[in-house]
């Protein structure tokens, strides 16, 4: 178990984020399907060049919601990130080019327009949830962060390679909890994605 501060200068950048975003709050799905699509692609490109040599599976992306938890899911079969990718892309590297990019553009009134990767998941979550597999011979892991800087991150059991992003969604943005609201945004976002996107076991 590892518990540890995000390294940026910023006390909270979380209220900044959701300040500065409230115009377009449905982007954080658009960030986080992308995610998802660059992680799946990212395993077949390794898998044709040989550098994968396990099942590719059924690769899809699911979106879920569970109205009891308050929780909306992506979740994904792409590589995963192992404990060592969790803390250099998650803890370090997406945490400061939040903060980088706030401070480069908090006064342009243009922020809605730019893409702000992972860190737009807390524009409309309490807390959010990662349970990841890498497709390298690695453990599991789980981190999550509660909008603090604080977050937490050690192994779990989690036997499918790939990604499940966990939104604990807050109070103000429970139309995100609504099947009609994602499924709206999904069917502008996902009609050319290269990887087919399922909401409600259904595709889009
Ligand atoms: P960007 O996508 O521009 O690199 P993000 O903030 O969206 O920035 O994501 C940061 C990094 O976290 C990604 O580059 C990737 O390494 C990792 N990451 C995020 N989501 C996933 C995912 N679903 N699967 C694997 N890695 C991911
Ligand atoms: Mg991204």
């Amino acid at each position: 178990m590892q518990k540890g501060q995000i390294r940026v200068h910023t006390e909270n950048i979380f209220p900044i984020i959701k300040k500065f975003l409230y115009s377009d709050h449905d982007i954080f799905l658009r960030e986080l399907i992308s995610n998802a699509v660059d992680a799946t692609q990212k395993v077949k490109t390794l898998a044709s060049i040989g550098e994968f040599k396990g099942e590719l599976g059924d690769l899809r992306i699911d979106i879920v919601i569970n109205k009891e938890d308050k929780t909306l899911s992506i979740i994904d079969r792409g590589v995963g990130m192992t404990e060592a990718e969790v803390d250099k892309y998650i803890n370090q590297v997406a945490f400061s080019s939040a903060e980088d990019f706030l401070q480069k553009y908090k006064d342009a009134n243009i922020i809605g327009h730019f893409g702000l990767g992972f860190y737009s998941a807390f524009m409309v979550s309490d807390k959010v949830e990662i349970f990841t597999k890498s497709f390298k011979d690695e453990p599991a892991v789980y981190w999550s962060c509660d909008g603090s800087p604080e977050y937490e991150l050690y192994q779990v059991e989690k036997e499918e390679r790939g990604t499940r992003i966990v939104l604990h969604v807050n109070e103000e943005s429970k139309e995100f909890l609504e099947a009609d609201r994602i499924k709206g945004i999904l069917e502008k976002f996902c009609r050319f994605l290269p990887v087919p996107v399922y909401f409600e076991d259904k595709q889009i």
